[in-house]
């Protein structure tokens, strides 16, 4: 009797019209060798964690064997890029199908770096093992810090290698999602003037993430509403934590409001808006401080994809959606602040707030203070330890804080629990994510990767005093750019 490594698929992409979709198996690798692999991730999905952790998962997640009930297809898709209309779909994935969850979820495994598909153009289809390792570190990260994201599976060596600038080792990686449905998805049915399509996409994707908005008098609008909600609390995540995605592209939008596609992004250490990491963004358009203009961009690449089937009026359906759309601005400034008010301890609202928040984000940004440090040393009220914090400027800042939170109706310590839950002690910093991935491409060593993504796991925990992964990068450890990981 074969072993049951607990798959539980069921397909329903795959039943979508099939030009949203090609068929295409993965291409079997040279010698597949688990690295990394999520026993609580495949615990959830109702996976054999035991059974699959070994040579039985290297095969599986390689792709060198498909498991029972998958259909594997490579999906279609178009999308901005930097702002221009491009034909898109998956060049380097394979969506397996949909795990159907002990709890009922449905949720997609997709393998990335599985070879070529019909979407690969020039592409080799491959992946190379930094950036999938990098994406497993930062999307495990991204969801302990209680953050919408897709989820890493397992990362597997592909015993190939890949060629880059030069040689590389080759991987592939496995991506769960709450699907895999984007902007740039609409924006494909859309380019083929196809009605029909679009308004089964739109059925399909509220049935999928908004089923309380299936039965709306208008599912386009409802859609496009729902949509943006989900990009608000997001984005609004993301600067939370000094995120900063990279390659915000339409294409790489979930329409399940999941952060997706982890190629050159990278959390901020020293404050400062414009800060940019990723080696092809060079006029800063996904600069940090932009991210908030772009998702707006970006759902209004959305909305016209939508306006055929908001109103049969043209211009009534145009009107509509500019309106929602230009609802984001004041929707996202009532989430910022709510949320910079948390990471201050603030409670009610006050009219100083807002020259509170802007005061103190002013200041680290002339003193270039590192943005995650900084927020979490203000717990307790104590002025921080270190030079930089007993300058007259921010001693002055913090005595009108203390006076603010005076103010505030609760006790101090419910500040402090507030200010502990959205301000994390750890986040995956550049240098040390590099020296993990290093230390895994050069010696094949697996032990730095699996401490930080230990130490990762509970973010919101006071760490031990001078804990090395609490500690911005000295100059030599600056790391100034990101690649765009492929
Ligand atoms: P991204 O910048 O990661 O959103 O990828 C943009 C597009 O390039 C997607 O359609 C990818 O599938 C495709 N792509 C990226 N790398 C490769 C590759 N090595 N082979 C084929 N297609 C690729
Ligand atoms: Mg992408
Ligand atoms: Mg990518």
């Amino acid at each position: 009797m074969s072993t049951d490594y607990g798959f539980r698929f069921d397909n329903s992409y795959a039943r979508l019209p099939d030009t949203l979709f090609a068929r295409t198996e993965p291409q079997p690798v040279a010698a597949p060798r688990l690295l990394l692999w999520n026993r609580p991730l495949a615990d959830q999905l109702g996976l054999n964690s035991d059974a699959l952790d070994g040579d039985a998962g290297a095969r599986l997640f390689a792709g060198n064997a498909v498991p029972d009930g998958a259909e594997p297809l490579a999906q279609a898709y178009a999308g901005h890029q930097f702002g221009n209309p491009t034909m898109l779909g998956d060049g380097r994935a394979v969506l397996l199908g949909e795990q159907i969850t002990p709890d009922h979820r449905r949720r997609d495994i997709q393998l990335k770096g599985a070879g070529r598909t019909p979407f690969s153009r020039g592409g080799d289809g491959r992946a190379a093992l930094g950036p999938m390792l990098r994406e497993y570190i930062i999307s495990e990260a991204m969801h302990a810090l209680g953050i919408p994201t897709t989820r890493g599976l397992a990362v597997v060596a592909n015993g190939e290698p890949v060629f880059r600038d030069g040689p590389e080792p080759g991987a592939v990686f496995t991506r769960v999602a709450d699907s895999h449905l984007r902007v740039g998805t609409f924006q494909y049915a859309a380019g083929r003037r196809d009605g029909e399509l679009l308004s089964t996409l739109v059925d399909y994707t509220l049935a999928r993430h908004y089923p309380d908005r299936r039965d709306a008098d208008n599912p386009a609008l409802a859609l496009l509403e729902a949509v943006q909600d989900r990009q608000v609390a997001l984005v609004t995540h993301w600067m939370r934590v000094g995120f900063i995605h990279g390659v915000m592209n339409t294409d790489n939008v979930a329409l399940s409001g999941e952060t997706i596609d982890y190629g050159p992004c990278a959390f901020m250490d020293a404050y400062h808006p414009s800060t940019v990491f990723s080696s092809i963004d060079q006029r800063g358009r996904y600069a940090y401080g932009n991210q908030p203009v772009i998702a707006q961009w970006n759902l209004a690449r959305f909305a016209e994809t939508l306006v055929p089937l908001i109103d049969d009026d043209p211009d009534r359906a145009v009107a509509t959606a500019e309106a929602l759309i230009k609802s984001f601005s004041d929707r996202y400034d009532r989430a910022w602040r709510a949320m910079m008010q948390d990471k201050l301890g603030l409670t009610g609202d006050q009219d100083g707030d807002d020259a509170l928040i802007r005061d103190l984000l002013d200041w680290m940004q002339q003193q270039r203070a590192d943005y995650t440090n900084t927020f979490r040393a203000l717990i307790g009220g104590q002025i921080p330890d270190g030079e930089l914090y007993h300058q007259d400027a921010f001693l002055d800042w913090h005595q009108r804080w203390r006076a603010r939170l005076a103010t505030n109706p609760e006790p101090e310590s419910v500040a402090w629990d507030t200010m502990r839950r959205a301000n994390p002690a750890l986040i995956p910093r550049n240098h040390q994510v590099e020296a993990a991935l290093n230390a895994a491409i050069d010696h094949d060593d697996l032990a730095p990767t699996r401490a930080l993504l230990d130490a990762l796991t509970n973010p919101y925990e006071d760490r031990p005093d001078n804990d090395p992964y609490t500690l911005p990068p000295t100059e030599e450890e600056r790391v100034l750019r990101t690649f765009c990981g492929t």
